[in-house]
């Protein structure tokens, strides 16, 4: 069993933190939250009065907001790069943007570390389940170190590639999402139009080419999947906001590469203006309600 670092805890951290522990994993926990910590501590965890307690491990995991608060915890003063014990594996789990992925791995490797960017999706009920899937960037021999680490708090864990792949993928997936999900609010609402009932057109379109995750896992019009947000008012599950903000990693990626995303732009465009009226914790899913005008 391993001892492991674990820093944020938050919706996503903490019942990551909890898997591990049910494993049997020995878990030194640190947030800037005290209700979150007091929680990682009542789960069994050690509880430590900064990260760089935290970090005094053999793994280190992070699951941080963004890209600044994860380089400011590896690389600012008293970050782990400072305080981690020699051969300690890093791995960030947060979703941030590729150049920060890319410059906290570099300034691990340079202070003597393997570092792993480790996104993950399947949000805060994949979590709590333990099915998260994990995209991961990094060498292969530090992959092959935290897979089993990893497989305690997920089902699917897939290399990705070098430094930075995980974060490319997860990004690239969510404008996926981001796009198609306002493609099949899009028919819905046009469905109404046409006065075309909405349950003949997920019959017709969930066996058709218009089958996508968007449309049969998490059906934006409600009463077509009983487990998707739409059937409790667009209680999110993943907030609008969140949705802004890797469509945004997206289109940053997209402008420091050359990469051509309209659609990428279109969307994050539309979801911006989605949490400006006051959705921004509506789960993502409900843009349906603005693309039908209400
Ligand atoms: P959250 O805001 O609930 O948790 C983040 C935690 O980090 C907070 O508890 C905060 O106090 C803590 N924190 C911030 N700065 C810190 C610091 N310097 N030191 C220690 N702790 C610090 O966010 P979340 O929903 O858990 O998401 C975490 C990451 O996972 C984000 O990058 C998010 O984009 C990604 N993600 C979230 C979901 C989801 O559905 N919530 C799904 C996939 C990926």
């Amino acid at each position: 069993m391993a001892e492991i670092g674990f820093i944020g805890l938050g919706n996503m951290g903490g019942p990551m933190a909890r898997n591990l522990m049910k494993q049997g994993h020995a878990v030194a926990a640190f947030d800037l939250a005290k209700d979150k910590l007091a929680q990682a501590q009542k789960d069994g965890a050690k509880a430590c009065a900064t990260a760089a307690d935290a970090a005094k491990a053999e793994i280190v995991i992070t699951m941080l907001p963004a890209g600044r608060h994860v380089r400011e915890v590896y690389t600012g003063a008293n970050g782990v790069l400072g305080v981690a014990p020699k051969g300690a594996l890093l791995i960030d789990c947060s979703t941030v943007d590729v150049d920060s992925a890319r410059a906290v791995a570099a300034a691990a490797g340079k202070a003597g570390f393997e570092m792993l960017d480790a996104p993950v999706s399947g949000g805060v009920s994949g979590a709590d389940a333990a099915t998260l899937t994990f995209m991961v960037g990094g060498s292969e021999a530090a992959f092959a170190r935290a897979e089993p680490i990893l497989r305690t708090m997920g089902k699917t864990v897939v290399h990705a590639g070098p430094s930075g792949a995980g974060t490319a993928a997860k990004i690239c997936n969510n404008m996926i999402l981001g796009v198609s999900m306002i493609a099949v609010g899009e028919a819905f609402a046009l469905a109404h139009k046409l006065g075309l009932d909405p349950k003949k057109l997920f019959e017709i379109s969930a066996k058709s080419s218009g089958q996508c995750w968007s449309l049969t896992t998490y059906c934006p019009e409600p009463g077509m999947v009983p487990a998707a947000p739409s059937n409790r008012d667009y209680k999110a599950g993943f907030t609008a906001a969140m949705m802004v903000k890797d469509l945004r990693l997206a289109q940053e990626a997209a402008a420091s590469s050359g990469a051509a995303t309209p659609l990428g732009a279109e969307a994050a465009a539309l979801y911006a203006m989605f949490c400006n009226m006051g959705e921004a914790e509506t789960d993502f899913s409900g843009i349906i309600k603005m693309l039908k005008g209400r």
